[in-house]
C-alpha cells in the first residue's frame, strides 16, 4: 500500500483502527524503495541511491532509521566504542546544517525536537493548547527530516527530547502519527522518543515507561528514559538547586531499570546520571563522573550472569549535558556504553555566532534598504535577506559540528568518503554573499 505525501497527511487526520502487522522494518537493504524519495517523486541519485554503506551492517540506509536498523547501528556505535551526535533542531535551517555536517564527516546523525523546539517549528503565532502546535510542528519537521535525509545520502535517527508527565500529551500525538504512518509506509515517522520521569518515584517511572515501550516497540520506535537528574536548566525545567546525590545514578537503579525494561523490548536507551549539567556554567562543584556508568556496567553484567552480553557492555547509555565537558571525560564514556551525546547548548551558540559574525562583517550594508559606503543610493538587498545570515550561521554550525563529531570519534563512519562539493548552487550574483 503506498499513499503519496498529500494524501498521507490528509489520511492521517484518521484514526487507525486496524490491527498492525507485527513490527518490522525494511527488511530490504535497498532501503530507498519506498522510501520518501519515491513519495516525492526525486529518485536518488548519487550517495542517496547507494544500496548499502561499506563499512555498516546491510540494514542500515539512507534516510531515517527504525527498528533492526536503528538497532544495528547503535549496536554498532557500542561496538566501536563511538557515539552519535544528537543535534537539538529548531528550523529547516538547522536540520540541513546538521545533515550537511553528517555528510561532510561520513558518518550518521540524531536530529531532535524539544517539544517547545517542535513548538517553534510549527510556529509561535500558532496555538499550543492541547500541545497542537507542538505535535503538528514536530510532525512537520519530521516530514523535512525523512525527505532530506536521504537527498543527502546519511543515516539519521530522529528523536524526541525531554518529555515530562505534563507533557505526555505531545509525544502521544507524536506516536499516533507513527502508527498512522506505519499503517502505509511498515515503519513509524519518527525512530525514539525520550520520555522523562525522573522527577516521579522509580517506580512509577518504570511503569509508564513500560506501558509507552510496550506500544512503540510494536513499530520499531525506540524509548530513551532518564534516570536521576541532569543537573541545569533546560527547555523551561529548572535543577539548578537539586541536591549533589540525586546528580549521580546508582548501578542497583541502573539494573532495576534495564531488568524491568529488558522484560518489554531491547528497543531502549538509559540517560543516567553522573553529574552532566544542562548549559555551559562556569565549573562549579558538580563533577562529571563517567566511571558510574562503568561501575554499572559491571554490576550488570555481574548480576546477569551467563546471559551477560559478550561485551560486558549491557546497557546503552545516553549523554546528556555535555557542553563544555572537557573531552577526556567525553571519550572516557564512550567506552562505557554511550552511544548518544546530546548537543544543543554548543550549536545555538554556534548558528548564533555565525550571525554575529556575518553582521559585524556587513554591519556598514545592513543599516537600511538603501545606501552603503559605496553610495548613497545603492541597494542593500543581497546584504539583508535572511538567507545569508542564516547560510553564515548554517557554515559556522558545521563547523562546530565537525568537532563534535571528532569529540565522539564519530567521523568516517559510514565509508562514503570525502563528500562532493555541491554543483549548480546559484552564486553571488543571485544572492548568496562570500561568508
Ligand atoms: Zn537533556
Amino acid at each position: 500500500m503506498k499513499f503519496s505525501v498529500a494524501t498521507l497527511l490528509v489520511s492521517s487526520a484518521v484514526s487507525m483502527t486496524s490491527a498492525f502487522v507485527p513490527a518490522s522494518t525494511r527488511t530490504s537493504p535497498f532501503a530507498l524503495k519506498g522510501g520518501m524519495s519515491e513519495d516525492v517523486g526525486l529518485p536518488c541519485e548519487d550517495d542517496c541511491a547507494i544500496e548499502k554503506y561499506p563499512n555498516l551492517p546491510e540494514s542500515i540506509h539512507p534516510g531515517v532509521l527504525s527498528g533492526q536498523a536503528m538497532m544495528d547501528l547503535l549496536e554498532h556505535a557500542k561496538q566501536n566504542g563511538y557515539a552519535i551526535p544528537a543535534v537539538n533542531c529548531v528550523s529547516s535551517s538547522g536540520i540541513n546544517a546538521c545533515l550537511e555536517a553528517a555528510r561532510a564527516n561520513d558518518a550518521p546523525i540524531i536530529i531532535q525536537f524539544s517539544s517547545g523546539g517542535s513548538q517553534f517549528y510549527g510556529g509561535k503565532g500558532l496555538d499550543n493548547s492541547g500541545y497542537r502546535a507542538a505535535i503538528a510542528g514536530a510532525v512537520s519537521g519530521a516530514f523535512h527530516v525523512r525527505t532530506m535525509a536521504e537527498q543527502y545520502g546519511v543515516p539519521v535517527i530522529l528523536h524526541t527530547d525531554h518529555c515530562s508527565k505534563q507533557l505526555l500529551p505531545w509525544v502521544d500525538g507524536l506516536i499516533a502519527a507513527s502508527e498512522r504512518y506505519f499503517v502505509s509506509h511498515g515503519e513509524p515517522l519518527f525512530s525514539s522518543h525520550m520520555i522523562d520521569l525522573s522527577e516521579e518515584p522509580l517506580e512509577e517511572n518504570l511503569e509508564i515507561c513500560k506501558d509507552y515501550l510496550k506500544r512503540m516497540d510494536k513499530i520499531g520506535l525506540l524509548l530513551e528514559m532518564e534516570l536521576g537528574i541532569t543537573g541545569g536548566e533546560e527547555d523551561g525545567v529548572d535543577n539548578s538547586d537539586r541536591p549533589i546525590e540525586d546528580l549521580y545514578s546508582k548501578p542497583e537503579e541502573i539494573y532495576q531499570t534495564y531488568e524491568e525494561l529488558s522484560k518489554v523490548s531491547n528497543k531502549f536507551t538509559v540517560a543516567a546520571a553522573f553529574g552532566n549539567v544542562h548549559g555551559v556554567y562556569k565549573p562549579g562543584n558538580v563533577k562529571l563522573e563517567p566511571e558510574i556508568l562503568n561501575n554499572a556496567q559491571e554490576y550488570i553484567t555481574e548480576k546477569l550472569g551467563d546471559k551477560a552480553p559478550a561485551d560486558k557492555k549491557p546497557v546503552m547509555f545516553v549523554f546528556h549535558g555535555g557542553s563544555g565537558s572537557d573531552v577526556s571525560d567525553i571519550q572516557k564514556s564512550l567506552g562505557y556504553g554511550v552511544i548518544k551525546m546530546n548537543i544543543d547548548t554548543d550549536t545555538q551558540w554556534s548558528y548564533w555566532e555565525g550571525i554575529k559574525n556575518f553582521e559585524a562583517k556587513y554591519h556598514d550594508y545592513l543599516q537600511g534598504q538603501i545606501g552603503n559606503p559605496e553610495g548613497e543610493d545603492k541597494p542593500n538587498k543581497k546584504y539583508y535577506d535572511p538567507r545569508e545570515c542564516m547560510r553564515a550561521a548554517e557554515v559556522n554550525t558545521v563547523k562546530r559540528l565537525e568537532t563534535a563529531f571528532a569529540d565522539l570519534k564519530c567521523q568516517n563512519i559510514l565509508g562514503l568518503g570525502q563528500a562532493e562539493e555541491a554543483k549548480n548552487v546559484l552564486g553571488p550574483r543571485r544572492g548568496g554573499l562570500p561568508v
